[in-house]
This record gives structure tokens, C-alpha cells and sequence, in this order.
């Protein structure tokens, strides 16, 4: 008969698989299980295929927000850093903290990794569904679809969450840590494109503009972000959209735009520019008083919003008021908010398994001992620009060097 592994990890993805290879590193034998038929498929399509992979400046996380940076404070980026480094893989650094791989290119993240678990004996079943878990006398036994039984004394779950269906994405991980008794937060996709209300995006797909974006929920401002913003057919995308995504509740959210961020303070300051305008394009068309200051399908779209009558009025016609509305609705631009694209195209889940009851030192369970749980199946997720994958590098280090 076979010798049970020291450690079984469920999920060879970025957690999973760092986790084996410093597990493996302390001279423990490591069964690593997962559904797919090749590892590190999210890896593989992060950041583009670049892998955005960690990020060097101040931490920007959710949900159970302490508890990630707990976990960073104890396996920090500099000792991700190392543990790749020591692989041969080398990082670099772009714009806002940003750091990926000297190559840009996830395929070498994932090698390094691949060769890393082969180096110190890791050993990876693939196309291997694990359906239940259970523990008795210490020891855990995990079972697959195809009623294939493992068994050891420490077990990682390491599942992640279910974002991207395609890439592997399943709440697995909920229903496991669930059933060996731990509190789940309901998740939410994060990170996620949004549906809007059509008349509000009519004549805008394809645009790209900075701006700064406002969540509102019934008039109360939720969170903000400056940045890109996307129109696209089906509603608004962009990196700041999308971090303002875990946030929606329902139908009652909305996003308001503020093209003018950084160029205006207030709407009373345009206002008054507005005026200036009038006067110079006093016999052209009312939009031409954006001209120059916004592209000019978003200039139309201003005006409509504005109520500004665009057939037969000239620029010199508009009063005071109208000008006021322009304004403000320049600042103000206000899409409603139809719901999220959801977890088939998120990036990461807001939700998961509650902190509280794991120890962020060593991601070992306060309810079960033997048993830990890293990266996205736990009730963390963090901003774009490397954070997620991260948090998923720190907890997997931890754990593997506890087990
Ligand atoms: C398109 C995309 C782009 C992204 N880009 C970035 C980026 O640039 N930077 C960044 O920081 N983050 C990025 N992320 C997020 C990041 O990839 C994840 O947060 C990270 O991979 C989570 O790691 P993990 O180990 O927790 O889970 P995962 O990497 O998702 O691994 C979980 C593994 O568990 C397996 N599994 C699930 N259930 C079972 C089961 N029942 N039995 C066996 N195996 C199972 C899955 O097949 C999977 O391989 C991106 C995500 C996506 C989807």
C-alpha cells in the first residue's frame, strides 16, 4: 500500500502551487490534486498574459482587510520576491508599483513554478475533481468524482473562488471548508465589468476617457477611482470601474462621471468658463462650447443629458441655467447601473471563507487544526495591479512553511 503524503493540497493554482513547493522544500511529501488538466490556468491569463504579479506599494485589500495585511506582514513581498528569485525568475517594475516578470510574459511565472514543484518532488494529479473531504482521528480523507480516496494529516485547500468558470473558477472551496465546519461569506463577483442602463451609454461604445467614477447607492456615496473608463456595447468598463464593482448592491446603484477631474475643481469654475465660451462661439452650434475639452461623442451625450436643445439653437442662445446644467453634468455624468457581468468575467470574487478563523501567521484553521486554507477561497480580495495574486503568493508561502 502506499504511503500517504505528508500534505494534500486541493488546487494547483498560484496559492496551491507555492504552498507545495515550500512544503516540499522542508522535506514533506506533497499530493497536489486538481481539476484541471494543467496548473496555474488564472496565472497563465493574468494581467493579460503578463501576470501582473505582485504590487510594491501601500496594500490595497478588502473584505477581511486586516487579516490580508497580517498575512503580508509575516510573508512579505520581499520573501515572494526571493522564493522566485531562487527559481531563476527574474521581476520588473512598471507604473504605480505594478511588478511582473523581467519577461512580461505569465508563461515564465508558471515554468519557474512547474519547475520549482518537480525540483523538490511535488507530485500533481491533475483532472482530479475532489467532491468531499472528511477527517477522523486526524486524519483527513479527500475524495474525487470518480470515488478515488487520498489521506493525510495536513490538508491545504487551496480551490479559489469562482470567478472565470473557463479557467478552472468553482465556490468548491466554499463547500469543502463549509463542511468541515467554517463560516463562508456570501461572495460577489469583483473586479467585474458593469451593465448599464442604455440611453446613458447610447453613441459612446468604443470610447476610452480618464475621468474619476462615484458609486452611489441611493445618493450615498459608496467608493471612488480615477482612472481609464471604457464604454462598451453592453454598459462601462475600465480598471476603475471595475474596482468599484465588489461594491454594488442592486438595481438602485448608480455611477456618476466626472470628466473634468483634474482639469476642474467645481462646476461653478467651468461654469463660468462655459460663459467665456459662449461669447467666443456665440453663432455655433451649442456643443462646440465642449469642444476641445471633451471628444465629442461624449460632448452630445453631455448636452442630451445636460437637456440642452441641440437642433436650431446657437451656442449664444443657451441661458445661464443651461450652462449651469452643462456644467454639472460634465461633473456629474450619471449612468445607472444595471448590474454586474458577473463571475464569468471577473477577475476575482468578493466574499469567501471568514478570516476569523484562520491564523493569519501560519493559515492554519482555529476550528480544525491540520487544516489551512490560502489565496481567493478566503474572504480577501484586493484592488487590480497585483494584489490578488499577492495575497495569494504570501498565504500559500505561509502555509507551506507551517504544515
Ligand atoms: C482573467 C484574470 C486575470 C487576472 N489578472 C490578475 C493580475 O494581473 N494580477 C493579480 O494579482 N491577480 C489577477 N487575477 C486574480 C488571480 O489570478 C487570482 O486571485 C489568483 O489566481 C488566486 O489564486 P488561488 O491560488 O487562490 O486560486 P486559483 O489560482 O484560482 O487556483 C485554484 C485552483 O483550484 C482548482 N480547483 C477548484 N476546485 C477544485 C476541486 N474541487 N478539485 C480540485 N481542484 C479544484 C482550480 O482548477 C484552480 O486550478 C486575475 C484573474 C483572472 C480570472
Amino acid at each position: 500500500m502506499n504511503r500517504n503524503p505528508d500534505v494534500m493540497i486541493i488546487g494547483a493554482g498560484a496559492s496551491g502551487m507555492i504552498a507545495s513547493v515550500k512544503a516540499a522544500e522542508r522535506h514533506k511529501s506533497v499530493l497536489l490534486l486538481d481539476k484541471n488538466d494543467t496548473p496555474g490556468r488564472k496565472i497563465s491569463a493574468s494581467g493579460n498574459g503578463r501576470c501582473n504579479m505582485m504590487n510594491s506599494g501601500a496594500l490595497r485589500y478588502y473584505g477581511d482587510q486586516e487579516f490580508a495585511d497580517h498575512v503580508l506582514e509575516n510573508s512579505t513581498a520581499d520573501d515572494i520576491r526571493h522564493f522566485f528569485n531562487q527559481y531563476g525568475l527574474m521581476l520588473a517594475s512598471e507604473n504605480e508599483g505594478r511588478i511582473y516578470p523581467s519577461t512580461f510574459q505569465s508563461a515564465s511565472v508558471l515554468s519557474v513554478l512547474k519547475n520549482a514543484m518537480g525540483i523538490n518532488g511535488v507530485q500533481l494529479k491533475s483532472n482530479t475533481t475532489v467532491s468531499s473531504v472528511s477527517r477522523q482521528n486526524d486524519l483527513f480523507t479527500v475524495t474525487d468524482t470518480n470515488g478515488r480516496k487520498w489521506q493525510s494529516t495536513k490538508l491545504i485547500i487551496a480551490c479559489g473562488s469562482p470567478a472565470q468558470p473557463k479557467l478552472g473558477g468553482t465556490d468548491n472551496g466554499y463547500e469543502l471548508l463549509s463542511s468541515l465546519g467554517h463560516r463562508i461569506i456570501p461572495a460577489v463577483p469583483s473586479l467585474v465589468p458593469l451593465y448599464t442602463d442604455r440611453k446613458s451609454i447610447s453613441g459612446l461604445s468604443g470610447i476610452r476617457v480618464r475621468g474619476k467614477v462615484s458609486l452611489y447607492d441611493q445618493d450615498k456615496l459608496i467608493h471612488s477611482e480615477e482612472g481609464e473608463i471604457l464604454f462598451t456595447e453592453y454598459g462601462i468598463s475600465g480598471i476603475c470601474v471595475m474596482q468599484c464593482s465588489r461594491f454594488i448592491k442592486d438595481k438602485s446603484s448608480y455611477l456618476s462621471v466626472n470628466f473634468l477631474h483634474g482639469y476642474y475643481d467645481k462646476p461653478e469654475e467651468f461654469c463660468h468658463e462655459l460663459k467665456r465660451r459662449r461669447n467666443m462661439y456665440h453663432e455655433y452650434s451649442p456643443v462646440s462650447l465642449l469642444d476641445g475639452v471633451l471628444v465629442s461623442r461624449i460632448a452630445y451625450a453631455v448636452m442630451k443629458q445636460a437637456g440642452v436643445p441641440l437642433k436650431g439653437e446657437k451656442a449664444g442662445e443657451l441661458s445661464d441655467e443651461l450652462l449651469k446644467a452643462i456644467a454639472e453634468t460634465a461633473f456629474h455624468y450619471r449612468i445607472s447601473i444595471e448590474g454586474t457581468r458577473g463571475f464569468e468575467y471577473a477577475q476575482v470574487a468578493a466574499g469567501g471563507a471568514d478570516c476569523r478563523e484562520f491564523d493569519p501567521k501560519t493559515m492554519e484553521s482555529t476550528v480544525m487544526s491540520g487544516l489551512y486554507a490560502t489565496g481567493e477561497v478566503l474572504n480577501v480580495d484586493g484592488d487590480c495591479g497585483g494584489f490578488n495574486l499577492m495575497f495569494a503568493f504570501s498565504s500559500g508561502l505561509a502555509a507551506g512553511k507551517s504544515v
